[in-house]
């Protein structure tokens, strides 16, 4: 189609991933998405094999690659996300967050494209200012267990900056909140698929720690949304894109209890080392220069991600 713009998208078999394929398609934008299935699905975009703007190579980012024609956006979405992935998975999630950024920055260069990469709240480490605004460092055990996906996603932001200045290309970064919603791996270790899972099977919902520590969690629909508006914007970033509704674990524990209905008890467990005390995006940036905000309560959202689960488990 004559000016059909293109995406490259990293990690687009992945959770977001694949719902940030959906939505670039669902707009006409030609997609290739690149994932090499440590933790994307071919199942999370199975549906998108047979729609002729849809492209997919089996590609680890980390390695060298070359992409043929026109690209107009580069998106470098590919990482473990979750801690129990990333602890699983340190070398490649450090590799990914820095060669893989530096391969799709020098993808971006060389078209000419608009390069966005997906950072994390992880960049504030523990936070000790609350809740988190962009302006703030962060608080990050650089040797810690997770410092393998928080060093590699402060690195790739700052090879972008470097990027930007250096060699004038187009860069967004987005700071990405705890996100939930249909596609999540069932055992990816996370406390929303632990918990759904947990409940529709009648088994204890495992609570870490003392329950108290907070999340403030994010539809994956608004998410993608807030990530295509920054793309399509002018605003550089680093720009926080959550819900900034915060819960501690004990009380979603409670939530999800109650709309699966399930009558499991809570049993506690060891909290995991460095597992932040609290976490709440500042959005003003977002609500202020994109635009945006999370349209989706917690409880609508889960009631979605509870029917997916019960469909895919
Ligand atoms: N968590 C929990 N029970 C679980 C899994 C996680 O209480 O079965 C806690 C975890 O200790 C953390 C919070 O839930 O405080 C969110 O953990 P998750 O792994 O979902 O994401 P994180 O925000 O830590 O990257």
């Amino acid at each position: 189609m004559a000016g059909q713009k293109s995406v490259v998208i990293s990690g687009g078999a992945g959770f977001l991933g694949s719902h940030m394929c959906d939505m670039l398609l669902a707009r006409g934008y030609r997609v290739v998405c690149l994932d090499n299935f440590i933790t994307g699905k071919k199942a999370n975009i199975a549906h998108l094999l047979k729609d002729k703007n849809f492209l997919f190579m089996k590609q680890d980012v980390s390695q060298p690659f070359r992409i043929a024609g026109k690209v107009d956006y580069v998106m470098h979405c590919a990482s473990p996300a979750s801690p129990v992935d990333y602890l699983e998975h340190p070398i490649e999630t450090m590799l990914v967050g820095s060669h893989g950024t530096h391969n799709m920055l020098e993808l971006a260069k060389r078209k000419k494209a608009v390069f966005l990469v997906t950072s994390t709240s992880e960049v504030y480490g523990d936070p000790l200012v609350h809740p988190q605004k962009e302006s703030y460092w962060g608080n990050v055990n650089p040797i810690g267990p997770r410092s393998v996906y928080d060093e590699a996603k402060r690195y790739a932001e700052a090879m972008t900056f470097a990027y930007r200045r250096t060699f004038k290309v187009d860069t967004r970064v987005v700071r990405i909140f705890n996100t939930y919603g249909p596609r999540m791996n069932i055992n990816d270790g996370r406390v929303v698929p632990n918990f759904i899972y947990q409940a529709i099977k009648g088994l204890p919902l495992t609570v870490y720690g003392d329950g108290k520590q907070t999340r403030s969690f994010c539809y994956v629909e608004d998410e993608a949304e807030g990530i295509l508006k920054l793309l399509f914007s002018k605003e550089p970033g680093p720009v926080n894109i959550g819900n900034p509704h915060e819960f501690n674990m004990i009380e979603f524990a409670r939530i999800v209890l109650e709309l699966t209905g399930a009558k499991s008890k809570l049993v506690y467990k060891p909290l995991p080392e460095d597992d932040p005390r609290q976490r709440k995006p500042d959005i003003t940036i977002a609500r202020e220069r994109l635009g945006w905000e999370p349209k989706v309560l917690l409880r609508e959202g889960l009631v979605q991600t509870i029917a997916w689960f019960r469909e895919n488990i």
